[in-house]
Protein backbone atom coordinates (compact mmCIF):
# COMPACT_ATOMS: atom_id res chain seq x y z
CA UNK A 1 0.00 0.00 0.00
CA UNK A 2 1.45 3.33 -0.63
CA UNK A 3 0.40 5.95 1.60
CA UNK A 4 0.30 9.86 0.71
CA UNK A 5 0.85 11.13 4.95
CA UNK A 6 -0.66 14.70 5.57
CA UNK A 7 -0.54 16.08 9.10
CA UNK A 8 -3.69 16.87 11.00
CA UNK A 9 -3.78 20.31 9.02
CA UNK A 10 -3.59 18.17 6.07
CA UNK A 11 -0.56 19.41 4.92
CA UNK A 12 1.70 16.89 2.77
CA UNK A 13 4.16 15.41 4.80
CA UNK A 14 5.81 12.67 2.07
CA UNK A 15 4.81 9.55 0.27
CA UNK A 16 5.50 5.56 2.12
CA UNK A 17 5.42 2.50 0.78
CA UNK A 18 4.27 -0.28 2.99
CA UNK A 19 3.74 -3.33 3.17
CA UNK A 20 0.08 -4.44 5.13
CA UNK A 21 1.12 -8.15 5.68
CA UNK A 22 4.12 -6.75 8.12
CA UNK A 23 2.26 -3.81 9.61
CA UNK A 24 5.18 -1.72 10.27
CA UNK A 25 4.73 0.33 13.56
CA UNK A 26 7.24 3.36 11.87
CA UNK A 27 8.07 4.15 8.29
CA UNK A 28 10.50 6.71 7.30
CA UNK A 29 8.98 8.74 4.22
CA UNK A 30 10.43 8.60 0.89
CA UNK A 31 12.77 10.92 0.43
CA UNK A 32 12.94 12.24 3.80
CA UNK A 33 14.66 11.68 7.29
CA UNK A 34 11.10 12.16 8.91
CA UNK A 35 9.58 9.04 10.77
CA UNK A 36 6.22 8.56 11.65
CA UNK A 37 3.89 5.92 13.57
CA UNK A 38 1.71 3.64 11.77
CA UNK A 39 -1.82 2.61 14.21
CA UNK A 40 -2.79 -1.05 12.81
CA UNK A 41 -5.23 -1.83 15.32
CA UNK A 42 -8.86 -2.28 13.79
CA UNK A 43 -7.43 -0.85 10.63
CA UNK A 44 -7.66 -3.84 8.51
CA UNK A 45 -10.91 -5.86 8.00
CA UNK A 46 -10.64 -10.27 8.17
CA UNK A 47 -10.12 -9.85 4.41
CA UNK A 48 -6.81 -7.33 4.55
CA UNK A 49 -9.34 -4.02 3.76
CA UNK A 50 -8.40 -0.81 5.25
CA UNK A 51 -11.25 0.78 7.05
CA UNK A 52 -9.35 2.87 9.76
CA UNK A 53 -6.52 5.76 8.57
CA UNK A 54 -3.18 4.16 10.16
CA UNK A 55 -1.70 7.56 9.96
CA UNK A 56 -3.98 9.67 12.66
CA UNK A 57 -6.08 6.54 13.93
CA UNK A 58 -9.34 8.02 12.33
CA UNK A 59 -12.27 5.60 12.17
CA UNK A 60 -13.93 7.62 8.78
CA UNK A 61 -12.36 6.70 5.36
CA UNK A 62 -13.71 7.47 2.05
CA UNK A 63 -12.91 6.05 -1.50
CA UNK A 64 -12.93 8.61 -4.24
CA UNK A 65 -11.55 8.45 -8.17
CA UNK A 66 -7.88 8.90 -7.72
CA UNK A 67 -8.22 11.99 -10.83
CA UNK A 68 -6.71 14.85 -10.55
CA UNK A 69 -9.11 17.51 -10.05
CA UNK A 70 -7.21 20.46 -11.68
CA UNK A 71 -7.47 18.98 -14.97
CA UNK A 72 -10.93 17.73 -14.51
CA UNK A 73 -11.66 21.43 -13.86
CA UNK A 74 -9.71 23.02 -16.63
CA UNK A 75 -11.40 20.94 -18.46
CA UNK A 76 -14.71 22.01 -18.31
CA UNK A 77 -13.55 26.09 -18.37
CA UNK A 78 -11.60 25.55 -21.54
CA UNK A 79 -14.66 23.82 -23.17
CA UNK A 80 -17.05 26.24 -21.87
CA UNK A 81 -14.99 29.38 -23.10
CA UNK A 82 -14.22 27.48 -26.48
CA UNK A 83 -18.07 26.46 -27.19
CA UNK A 84 -19.05 30.14 -25.97
CA UNK A 85 -16.40 32.02 -28.48
CA UNK A 86 -17.27 29.42 -31.50
CA UNK A 87 -21.02 30.30 -30.78
CA UNK A 88 -20.68 33.72 -30.56
CA UNK A 89 -19.20 33.43 -33.95
CA UNK A 90 -21.98 31.39 -35.13
CA UNK A 91 -20.21 28.47 -35.51
CA UNK A 92 -22.47 26.07 -33.72
CA UNK A 93 -21.95 22.88 -34.40
CA UNK A 94 -18.37 23.70 -33.80
CA UNK A 95 -19.72 24.68 -30.51
CA UNK A 96 -21.47 21.68 -29.95
CA UNK A 97 -18.83 19.28 -31.05
CA UNK A 98 -16.29 20.79 -28.43
CA UNK A 99 -18.60 19.81 -25.73
CA UNK A 100 -19.02 16.37 -26.95
CA UNK A 101 -15.08 15.95 -27.20
CA UNK A 102 -14.94 17.29 -23.54
CA UNK A 103 -17.85 15.16 -22.21
CA UNK A 104 -16.10 11.56 -23.98
CA UNK A 105 -12.81 13.06 -23.03
CA UNK A 106 -13.95 12.84 -19.20
CA UNK A 107 -15.46 9.51 -19.58
CA UNK A 108 -12.57 7.84 -20.77
CA UNK A 109 -10.52 9.24 -17.73
CA UNK A 110 -13.07 8.46 -15.45
CA UNK A 111 -13.13 4.54 -16.84
CA UNK A 112 -9.13 4.20 -16.64
CA UNK A 113 -9.31 6.32 -13.50
CA UNK A 114 -8.47 3.87 -10.43
CA UNK A 115 -9.95 4.65 -7.09
CA UNK A 116 -8.09 5.38 -3.68
CA UNK A 117 -8.90 6.05 -0.19
CA UNK A 118 -8.84 9.35 2.30
CA UNK A 119 -9.03 9.80 5.59
CA UNK A 120 -11.67 12.38 6.21
CA UNK A 121 -9.83 13.75 9.66
CA UNK A 122 -6.08 13.83 8.06
CA UNK A 123 -7.09 13.44 4.60
CA UNK A 124 -3.98 10.97 4.03
CA UNK A 125 -4.48 8.99 0.78
CA UNK A 126 -4.31 5.37 0.77
CA UNK A 127 -3.26 3.58 -2.80
CA UNK A 128 -2.31 0.08 -3.90
CA UNK A 129 -4.53 -1.29 -1.90
CA UNK A 130 -8.29 -3.75 -2.30
CA UNK A 131 -10.57 -1.14 -2.64
CA UNK A 132 -14.25 -2.59 -3.19
CA UNK A 133 -17.49 -2.30 -2.33
CA UNK A 134 -17.04 -1.76 1.24
CA UNK A 135 -15.73 1.25 1.31
CA UNK A 136 -18.20 4.14 0.73
CA UNK A 137 -17.62 7.22 -0.79
CA UNK A 138 -17.52 10.97 -0.04
CA UNK A 139 -20.55 11.49 2.68
CA UNK A 140 -20.66 15.11 3.26
CA UNK A 141 -22.44 14.60 6.53
CA UNK A 142 -19.23 12.73 8.06
CA UNK A 143 -16.87 15.13 5.96
CA UNK A 144 -18.79 18.27 8.35
CA UNK A 145 -17.84 16.46 11.48
CA UNK A 146 -14.27 16.53 10.10
CA UNK A 147 -13.91 20.34 8.65
CA UNK A 148 -10.65 21.67 9.93
CA UNK A 149 -10.71 23.86 12.69
CA UNK A 150 -10.03 27.30 11.28
CA UNK A 151 -12.52 26.51 8.15
CA UNK A 152 -15.28 25.89 11.24
CA UNK A 153 -14.45 29.31 12.91
CA UNK A 154 -15.33 31.37 9.34
CA UNK A 155 -18.40 29.83 9.47
CA UNK A 156 -20.68 31.62 11.66
CA UNK A 157 -23.78 28.88 11.62
CA UNK A 158 -21.62 26.65 13.39
CA UNK A 159 -21.79 25.32 16.89
CA UNK A 160 -18.82 27.50 18.99
CA UNK A 161 -18.14 24.58 21.27
CA UNK A 162 -18.89 21.45 19.66
CA UNK A 163 -17.92 22.76 15.75
CA UNK A 164 -21.30 20.95 14.68
CA UNK A 165 -23.51 22.79 12.87
CA UNK A 166 -27.20 23.67 14.62
ZN1 LIG B 1 -6.13 10.11 9.02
Amino acid sequence: MRISVTNLDREPLGTTLVDECERPEHVTLQGTDRIIDLQWDGALDEHGRLHRCVVCGCREIFKRYDFPQRFGLLLVIAAAIASIVLFARGQALWAMGVLLGAVVIDRIVYVFTKECLVCYRCRSEFRETCIDSSHEPWDLAIGEKYRPARQAAADPNQHPDTGALP
